[in-house]
């Protein structure tokens, strides 16, 4: 392919809107342009990469047995109402009606129109395992769309939903997803990590995540530096220390007047003590009830192991109104010990004693707290964020933060759809039985982007071999150079036929301008072709990720192009 016959709008300057670097080269590289807030359109050199990401996704789910279908991403809202989560997701939903006033929704995943397909078609044991995949475009209504591909309105995705006779099978097919996404983004060029992860609005039992390690990464997560246990920091657990006893005399609980210091700064700065000595309370509404939720002073609470452990259906803090409701006292001097609302407690402060709490009075705390003695806590559980140097609940070893993109989910849903919506099947013994269901999703449109936050410099995109939109780039100084020119058109026929996608430079810009495209543009391999080398018989080459110019005898140049291409391919190679 010739640049001039190609659409490669690429930019000098870096765009406003692009925060972080792949979205940013996204744009520079003439790789996608906005139409809205989280709506892009893919020009053709982004779209042949996405189309090789897809052909990568593809055969390893049908390497792993998986079969493609294609849903409508346009659903009657009713199928959404049945399985309860329309109310769950209302609010990412895109909602609309038909011209009959029927309320629809777009898809924003898949797992009520796959249940009630396998409900529809698979009555017996013998039609079992099956997993059914697609990729399609989803669409949710984010809040803030950000960062390019990275979390966008509209999106491709690739969602696969396992259907087996039991949980053993269940998790057979789950560890054949969890080892294809594996081997799907290692041919990507990524590297991830698999953490462990909440199930969140898909609800299930287990489910990890696929991470793309980056500063940019939305998702927090833990990693031990001693065993392999790591974790999205929604759901990271820590290792829990001794009790802390930081009064040895066991004094009787006393209230001191504190005018003015409401939070665990001012507090522990007034009785010029370490944070970690108070207990926070915090008050929220939990299913619409107030709830009192006690952490080290020091930490913070995690809404999602705490929505959890209550096994509650919302939650969110208690207005002001409701906390002087429920404490008696204005906000900032809550306390445990005379409270009348049911307490939980984060597993750090069993047994703390000689601690500082709000005295549910106005300007008010009291000292040497015991949280056994002096207040009635129902339920202790680990309810705080992990963070940087906390120990690790596996092992001795001690967790460390990192951000990541999440790329992959696999989820072991269990029963919950299949009871949802009937999807039954009749068992070897005559019973109905509900099928055991997994779900699966890759982002590929993130994917797609991930591969260059994960891949590029300063001076642009670093492609891996297997997504380059073209993976030589052959660039020609001086087109009116007949000799170069016919080289040039030698070395592309020799590669293609050799099964290598080539795109030519042939514009008429000065060679300081096309090289740093070339680089903009990022395509693994560079030759260069120029009337200096051909002088001297050489064409020169440079591999995209490697800061070295070799050269190579004119007559050799297909050859030495094509070891280096393959040369490429053990680093995306599955072992
Ligand atoms: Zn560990």
């Amino acid at each position: 392919m010739r640049w001039t016959k190609q659409l490669i709008p690429t930019l000098r300057e870096v765009p406003q809107e692009a925060e972080i670097p792949s979205h940013q080269l996204m744009l520079r590289a003439g790789l996608i342009r906005k139409l809205g807030g989280g709506l892009y359109t893919f020009l053709p050199l982004a779209f042949r990469a996405l189309k090789k990401v897809e052909k990568i996704v593809r055969e390893e789910m049908e390497r792993a047995g998986a079969l493609e279908i294609l849903m409508p991403a346009l659903h009657p809202r009713e199928i959404w109402e049945r399985s309860g989560r329309y109310e769950v997701l209302r609010d990412v939903m895109f909602n609309i009606k038909d011209r009959q006033d029927r309320p629809m929704v777009l898809g924003p995943t898949h797992e009520e129109i796959v249940t009630d397909l396998v409900s529809r078609e698979i009555k017996s044991y013998r039609q079992l395992p099956v997993n059914l995949y697609q990729i399609q475009t989803k669409f949710r209504d984010e809040i803030r769309p950000r960062f390019g591909l990275m979390r966008a309105k509209e999106f491709i995705m690739k969602d696969a939903y396992s259907f087996d006779v039991g949980w053993d099978e269940a998790d057979a097919s789950y560890k054949a997803m969890y080892e294809a996404y594996e081997r799907i983004f290692k041919r990507c060029g990524l590297r991830t990590k698999v953490v462990e992860a909440d199930t969140g609005a898909m609800g299930g039992n287990w489910s990890h995540e696929f991470m793309v390690l980056a500063d940019a990464g939305e998702d927090g997560i833990v990693e031990c530096d001693q065993c392999s246990y790591a974790a999205n920091l929604e759901r990271a657990e820590s290792r829990p220390g001794g009790a802390s006893d930081f009064d040895e005399a066991a004094l009787p609980c006393e209230t001191v007047p504190t005018p003015g210091r409401r939070t665990v700064q001012e507090v522990a700065a007034f009785f010029q003590s370490p944070p970690a000595r108070l207990i926070k309370t915090l008050i929220y509404m939990a299913d619409k009830k107030p709830v009192a939720v006690l952490v080290p002073g020091d930490r913070d609470v995690n809404e999602i192991k705490l929505k959890r452990a209550l096994k509650a259906r919302e939650l969110a803090l208690a207005t002001d109104e409701a906390i002087e409701q429920a404490t008696g006292a204005p906000v900032g001097f809550a306390g445990p010990v005379g409270l009348q609302i049911p307490m939980i407690a984060d597993l750090r402060l069993k047994g703390c004693k000689g601690a500082i709490a709000g005295a549910n009075q106005n300007d008010a705390h009291r000292i040497h707290v015991d949280l056994e003695r002096d207040a009635k806590v129902e339920d202790y559980a680990d309810l705080i964020l992990s963070r940087e140097g906390d120990g690790c609940p596996r092992c001795d070893g001690s967790l460390h933060e990192k951000r990541g993109i999440e790329v992959g989910h696999v989820f072991k849903l269990g029963t919950k759809y299949s009871e949802l919506l009937g999807a039954n099947y009749l068992d070897v013994d005559g019973k109905q039985k509900p099928a055991v269901m997994g779900c699966y999703g890759i982002g590929v449109t993130r994917t797609l982007q991930s591969t260059i936050e994960q891949s590029h410099d300063d001076n642009g995109i670093v492609w891996p071999i297997s997504v380059a939109p073209y993976q030589v780039e052959i660039l020609v100084l001086n087109m009116q150079h007949e000799e170069s020119v016919r080289i040039a058109e030698q070395l592309i026929k020799d590669l293609e036929a050799r099964g290598v996608d080539v795109l030519l430079d042939d514009r008429d810009e000065r060679p300081g301008v096309k090289f740093k495209d070339a680089d903009l543009l990022g395509l693994p391999v560079r030759v260069n072709i120029g009337e200096r080398g051909l002088a001297k018989g050489v064409i020169e080459i440079k591999v995209r990720k490697s800061p070295d110019l070799q050269t190579a005898p004119i007559a050799e140049a297909s050859k030495a192009v094509l070891g280096c291409v393959d040369e490429l391919w053990k680093d995306v190679a599955i072992s």
